[in-house]
């Protein structure tokens, strides 16, 4: 590998674009001229304002965003998105969510302080390794949304299809796989993901949110900043944004248009995932965790037969140059992270190692 780097397996913050790299670093110390870094800069400059400009123009083009949804830039990561969604959505008072995993068990968690919520299916009990059958909730008239983690960044469980929302508005976490395949935003009501796992660096989340849902109604008690509005009427420049993350998306955004937008990146992440699922399914030694239906193609969870095995591959794969095995600390077990900016090439390598360890230690 270029650089001495490795081939980096983690959930987030994650493996960038060598090529995105590689120009930030040409532009560091003069951007474009300007005689200073972007880091360095006024986000109310000219020049900064053409950076997030083309930055949301770029996303629009990738995602064919209809006109009638803003983008927002905003920081706490997709945290923060856990309160701001219920504290800006809920009218009634009253919302769904569908428990598939850690990340739609936090979320329901912070929406409990807003509201009365109803969790209309669960995974819970096969250790979320599915997704339920989301065709014919039971969901009440007055509920103001339907909320799911399109990705289970810790679990490594997708949704193959949307739920039936039955006419109300889909809000969907999206963290772990924005950008990894073509998505019709018009499905939704809002979209939101932090930008660390699949696009850049970490501090920001992206939220994509259809206008007739910014409301300017809410409790004066919200904080300025968590209503959407602030940041919808003010271009993600209420106050001070994250610029640099804003910048290094940006370059994202041009290079998976380069590449052919995001219908060539789910061809891309279909066959580098099956590399490693195909490994697993032939495997004695190892196993993916997840029903074969709902294995997301960003995050492969497996496991060996014991504890000990898995720390011993965790120290392998990181003597050998693959970094970051290790499964989350609350599931145990080995995740492989394999996101848009993972090469197929460390994949392949991966699985060569393993393999070779396998017929090693058995
Ligand atoms: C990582 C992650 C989050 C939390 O992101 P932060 O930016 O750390 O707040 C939320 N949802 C999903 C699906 C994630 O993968």
């Amino acid at each position: 590998m270029k650089y001495g780097r490795v081939y980096n397996f983690s959930a987030g913050p994650a493996t960038m674009p060598e090529p995105v790299l590689e120009e930030i670093r040409d532009e560091m110390m003069n951007y474009r001229g300007s005689g200073m870094c972007v880091m360095e800069m006024s986000h109310r400059s000219k020049v900064y304002q053409q950076i997030i400009d083309e930055a949301e123009q770029d996303l629009r083009d990738l995602m064919n965003i209809p006109d009638n949804y803003k983008v927002l830039f905003i920081q706490g990561g997709a945290t923060l998105q856990f309160a701001m969604v219920p504290m800006n959505l809920m009218k009634n008072g009253v919302a769904c969510y569908v428990e598939t995993g850690a990340w739609s068990k936090k979320a329901i968690a912070e929406a409990k302080k807003y509201g009365d919520v109803h969790v209309v299916a669960s995974s819970k009990d096969r250790n979320y390794s599915y997704i339920p059958n989301c065709d014919d909730l039971d969901i009440p008239e007055n509920a103001d949304y339907v909320y799911i983690c399109e990705n289970e960044t810790i679990h490594g469980v997708t949704w193959p299809k949307l739920p039936n929302t039955k006419g109300h508005v889909l809000v969907s976490d999206q963290s772990s796989m924005f950008l990894s395949r073509p998505c019709n935003v018009s499905d939704y009501g809002l979209i939101y993901a932090g930008v660390q796992k699949n696009v850049g660096p970490a501090g920001m989340v992206i939220v994509i949110i259809r206008e007739d849902l910014i409301r300017e109604d809410l409790d004066p008690k919200v904080p300025i900043y968590c209503s959407y509005k602030t940041h919808a009427d003010n271009g993600s420049m209420y106050n001070t944004p994250n610029c640099w993350a804003i910048y290094c998306c940006g370059k994202v955004f041009k290079y998976l248009k380069s590449l052919g937008g995001l219908e060539a990146m789910e061809k891309i992440n279909i066959d580098k995932a099956k590399v490693m699922y195909d490994f697993l399914d032939s495997s004695k030694m190892f196993k993916g965790t997840v029903d074969k239906e709902f294995r997301s193609l960003m995050n492969i969870p497996f496991v060996t037969e014991s504890a000990e095995l898995d720390a011993k591959v965790v120290a392998a794969t990181k003597a050998a140059g693959y970094d970051n095995l290790k499964g989350h600390k609350s599931v145990g077990g080995l995740r492989a992270s394999v996101y848009n900016a993972m090469p197929k090439e460390g994949v392949e390598a991966l699985v060569e190692f393993l393999k070779k360890f396998e017929a090693e230690n058995s």
